[in-house]
Parts: C-alpha cells; sequence; structure tokens
C-alpha cells in the first residue's frame, strides 16, 4: 500500500518550503530512475492547471515516481481527469489529493471575463464564477477578483474529486482530498480549507 495523507500532506508542506527557499534536494538522479523500474508508488496526486508557470513536481521539489499529476487548463475535471486519480488511489494506493490552483490563472481568468471563444468552452464553462464577489477575496492579492475565484474553483474542484470518491472507505486512511493555490514569485502553496 502506499503512504498516509498525513505523511504526505507534511512532505508536500515541506518539499514546498524547500522550493520556496531555493535549497531543492538533488533530483532526478541516476539513482532515482532506476529504484522507479520496479514500480511506482505515488504518495500524492495533485490536480493542476496546466500553466507552464506551475511546475508542480519542481513546486514540492519531488522526484520521480512521487506524484501522480494530472494536469490540464484550469484543473478542470474531464472523465479522463477522474479515472485517472481513481486510478491513483485504486491500484497504487495513493491517500492524498491535492488540488493545486494558482495566482493569475488564465483559464479562470476568461471565465471571470465571461468573452472566451467557443473553443475554450469545456475550460470556461466548467469553472463556476457566479459566486466570487470581491468582498470574498483575500486582501493581499494583486487581483482581489481573481484569487478569490481562483480558491473558489479549487474548492468547487475539491468538492467534486471528494464527491467521485465517497464510495471508497475512509476508514482504511482515506483519500483525503484538499485544495491549495500557489504564488507565482513567491513559490509558496497556501493550502485552503
Ligand atoms: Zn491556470
Amino acid at each position: 500500500m502506499g503512504y498516509s495523507a498525513r505523511e504526505a500532506l507534511r512532505w508536500l508542506r515541506d518539499g514546498n518550503a524547500r522550493f520556496a527557499a531555493g535549497e531543492p534536494r538533488d533530483r532526478y538522479t541516476a539513482a532515482e530512475r532506476a529504484a522507479s523500474v520496479a514500480g511506482q508508488r505515488p504518495w500524492a496526486v495533485v490536480v493542476g492547471c496546466s500553466d507552464s508557470r506551475v511546475p508542480v513536481e519542481a513546486i514540492f521539489d519531488a522526484g520521480v515516481g512521487e506524484l501522480f499529476v494530472v494536469r490540464t487548463a484550469g484543473h478542470v475535471l474531464t472523465e479522463a481527469s477522474y479515472a485517472s486519480v481513481r486510478f491513483a488511489v485504486e491500484k497504487l494506493g495513493t491517500r492524498l489529493i491535492v488540488v493545486l490552483g494558482h495566482e493569475d490563472c488564465g483559464a479562470v481568468s476568461a471565465a471571470l471575463a465571461g468573452n472566451a471563444p467557443a473553443w475554450l468552452e469545456p475550460i470556461t464553462g466548467a469553472i463556476d464564477v457566479t459566486g466570487v464577489t470581491p468582498s470574498a477575496a483575500p486582501p493581499d492579492a494583486d487581483d482581489p477578483l481573481l484569487a478569490a475565484a481562483v480558491d473558489a474553483h479549487v474548492r468547487d474542484t475539491a468538492r467534486a474529486l471528494r464527491a467521485w470518491l465517497e464510495d471508497i472507505d475512509l476508514a482504511a486512511g482515506g483519500p483525503l482530498v484538499t485544495g491549495a493555490a500557489y504564488k507565482l514569485a513567491s513559490g509558496e502553496v497556501h493550502w485552503l480549507d
């Protein structure tokens, strides 16, 4: 089996602290690759945005075989996303699922603006910004409305994943679904309830 959700959450927090401090471990070594040949036991699933400024493994200072990553623009969930997450939980024993939003997310911004081209509809149409108001925004964000929309979309995505996984026996130690948002300049991940 895999690792507990509590352990995995601590490793993500510690890894992000190393990344933000500019003190990552020596990753992607020959030894790490060789150890991965026998199989994978990822200790966390990260459902993140495709944005090139949000490199998931780097942000958490994780190496080969450690994170099971599902990325779409705006971390919008597709049928394949759900199946991918469930594969990690059911077949690989992963017990922690993190939805990782980020500052200045173009997909969420497009949903807020409401003027995206039709071909982007599978992304923007899946992001609910109807409940987002400026008063709900974090006070320190550069664009409070967008930051509030990102946080709301992270929480919505986490709720959808919890519902998708609710038939899995929680007494067996998970899975835990939680949300977070990434700050581009500082490299810090802020954890959401
Ligand atoms: Zn994004």
